[in-house]
């Protein structure tokens, strides 16, 4: 028996209709340092209206691709808005990728037209003669911005140019839920990036997840500030769950340090915000040495890499905000499971829940595998993660990779638990996990623990390869400014949380542990580092 439901496909130009008409008067503001800039979701649709006939007026047709190079800010969302909303593919470009990257991204993605921030235009410049699909770019600022940029090839337009003149009306296709909206590529630490491509239906599916009170919580009565950059997985879904709850967006724009960070905290007032570790290491240092008030922030998402539960606790003890953690992918849209506590879990129990990556959500299926078949999710039993599920992809755009998928499955190469109510605990990436003389030692836990020690702003921890072990964990340890401590001290700080043979032997000790374009501790590089010998390495 069929159902006599409507068969309704879940289109994101309705979603772009609904958040600018219902939610017209919800507002996103982008910082910056001239004071912030503001406008409502109701100017938003319309300058995405304007957009969409822009971009047709310059022959964007079909899926053929539009591509960001840019900031989060007002025109990003709009682009956010307009691309899908009329039909073609909206690419997100990390602006911090290496040129050889970002050129092989844009091509093998077939990117017809680049919308550009005015103060990434040298970075696009320098690739611009390599981006032979390109035809077309769209500089947000001035029109003098846009000058490295004229004489290379692609007719260059200025967004305001671009939108000048066209009607504040598009009547937006709904098309098939399943056709492509958006592309990302992952930040692929070996090999070639890879392309995941989310239809208007796992991103609406998606989104509706993200608004739930069991994920993000996303309301109206939120302004939410995302900081985790709209290349980064979408803006982890914050951007397309704003415009279906209508939370308002705080967008930062290039100012992604702490001290604009606190200030545009303290004044504008988010109650919500979501970023990687990294960032809110920084914040909390900037805090503590110069004060500032977050006392608006209820809650905060961290993710993209293992928050510290030291990092949860300084926010809640000294700051009265919540970090609520969270896993997930590129390949998940990102969202895989987020770290609330179940009712009636109080004090160290809740505390027990809220450091693991999460439990995932009812769309999601998660389970175990390891060398002999499945692995039983009864929270001891480790094994590598296997996630499916309609905002999960099943393959990479133009690219086979058997090997990320097993039976329909996507294999996450994330190693950990899995607790029989659906909690998954993370030990490391299965890359990542270090074997010593026949025993896994988990950089990730070494690194948590490390971090809580109150002299340690940041520490990595990766295996490098030991004559008689095979593999031995080294220590990249940032010390606090004007801290002071001994490797023999740290050594014994381990050795009171962690089992001896694990404390690490390897010490470097740098100014900042290097990070990858998204913000999270970039291992290859320490690695190749201390390959080639350039890290001053103590050993004990
Ligand atoms: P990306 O696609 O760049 O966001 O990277 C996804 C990877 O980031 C995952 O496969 C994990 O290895 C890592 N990751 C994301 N969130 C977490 C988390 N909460 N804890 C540990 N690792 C995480």
């Amino acid at each position: 028996m069929r159902s006599t439901m409507q068969d309704t496909p879940l289109s994101l130009a309705t979603l772009l209709r609904y958040g600018t008409t219902a939610h017209a008067a919800s507002t996103v503001t982008t910082w910056s340092p001239e004071g912030p800039r503001r406008a409502t979701y109701g100017d938003v649709g319309r300058n995405a209206a304007r957009l969409a006939h822009g971009l047709r007026s310059i022959g964007v047709t079909g899926d053929e691709r539009v591509a960001t190079f840019m900031f989060n800010n007002q025109e990003h969302l709009e682009c956010y808005g307009a691309i899908p909303a009329m039909g073609a593919v909206l690419h997100t470009l990390n602006i911090r990728l290496f040129p050889e990257q970002l050129v092989y991204i844009a091509e093998h993605a077939e990117d017809r037209v680049v919308v550009v921030d005015a103060a990434v235009v040298p970075l696009l410049a320098r690739v611009l003669p390599q981006l032979k699909s390109v035809r077309h770019i769209v500089v947000n600022g001035p029109d003098a911005a846009a000058e490295p940029l004229r004489g290379i090839g692609p007719d260059v337009h200025t967004y305001t140019g671009l939108l000048e003149g066209q009607p504040e009306e598009y009547d937006y296709p709904v098309g098939d839920e399943r056709d492509a909206a958006a592309m990302c590529y992952t930040s692929g630490t070996t090999g070639n990036p890879k392309g995941v491509v989310y239809s208007h239906r796992s991103i609406w599916l998606h989104s509706m997840q993200v608004c739930m009170a069991e994920s993000f919580g996303l309301s109206d009565r939120e302004l939410c500030l995302a900081v985790v950059p709209q290349f980064h997985a979408m803006a982890w879904g914050v951007i397309h769950a704003a415009l279906m709850s209508g939370a308002s967006l705080l967008m930062p724009d290039r100012f992604l340090q702490a001290a604009p960070l606190a200030a545009m905290i303290a004044t504008e007032r988010p109650t919500f915000a979501a970023a990687v570790p990294t960032i809110w290491t920084d914040l909390l240092n900037h805090l503590d040495a110069n004060g500032g008030d977050i006392s608006s922030l209820s809650e905060v998402v961290v993710g993209g890499s293992a928050c510290p539960p030291s990092l949860m606790h300084a926010f809640w003890e000294r700051y009265g905000v919540r970090i609520i953690h969270a896993w997930g992918m590129t390949e998940t849209s990102p969202l895989g499971s987020v770290a609330r506590p179940p009712a009636g879990a109080t004090g160290e129990e809740e505390w027990a829940y809220r450091v693991t990556q999460g439990r995932v959500p009812a769309a999601v299926q998660v389970r175990l595998t390891g060398p002999d078949g499945l692995v039983p999710s009864d929270g001891t039993s480790v094994g590598e993660l296997e996630v499916a599920g309609p905002w999960v992809t099943a393959e990479y755009h133009h690219d086979e990779d058997p090997a990320k998928f097993d039976e329909g499955w996507l294999r996450t190469g994330d190693v950990g638990t899995l607790t029989p109510d659906m909690f998954i605990t993370l030990t490391d990436r299965a890359k990542d996990v270090i074997k010593s003389g026949g025993e896994w030692i988990s950089s990730v836990e070494l690194e948590n623990t490390l971090m809580a020690h109150p002299a340690v702003l940041e520490a990595s921890v990766v295996g490098v390869p030991d004559e008689k072990w095979g593999e031995r964990p080294l220590a990249t340890v940032v010390i606090r400014e004007g801290a002071d401590v001994t490797v023999e001290q740290l050594r014994a700080f381990l050795a009171e949380h962690i089992a001896s043979w694990q404390v690490p032997e390897r010490w470097a000790f740098v100014s900042e542990v290097p990070k990858t374009s998204v913000g999270k501790f970039d291992k290859k590089v320490i690695r190749s580092r201390y390959a080639e010998g350039s890290l001053d390495v103590t050993t004990t």
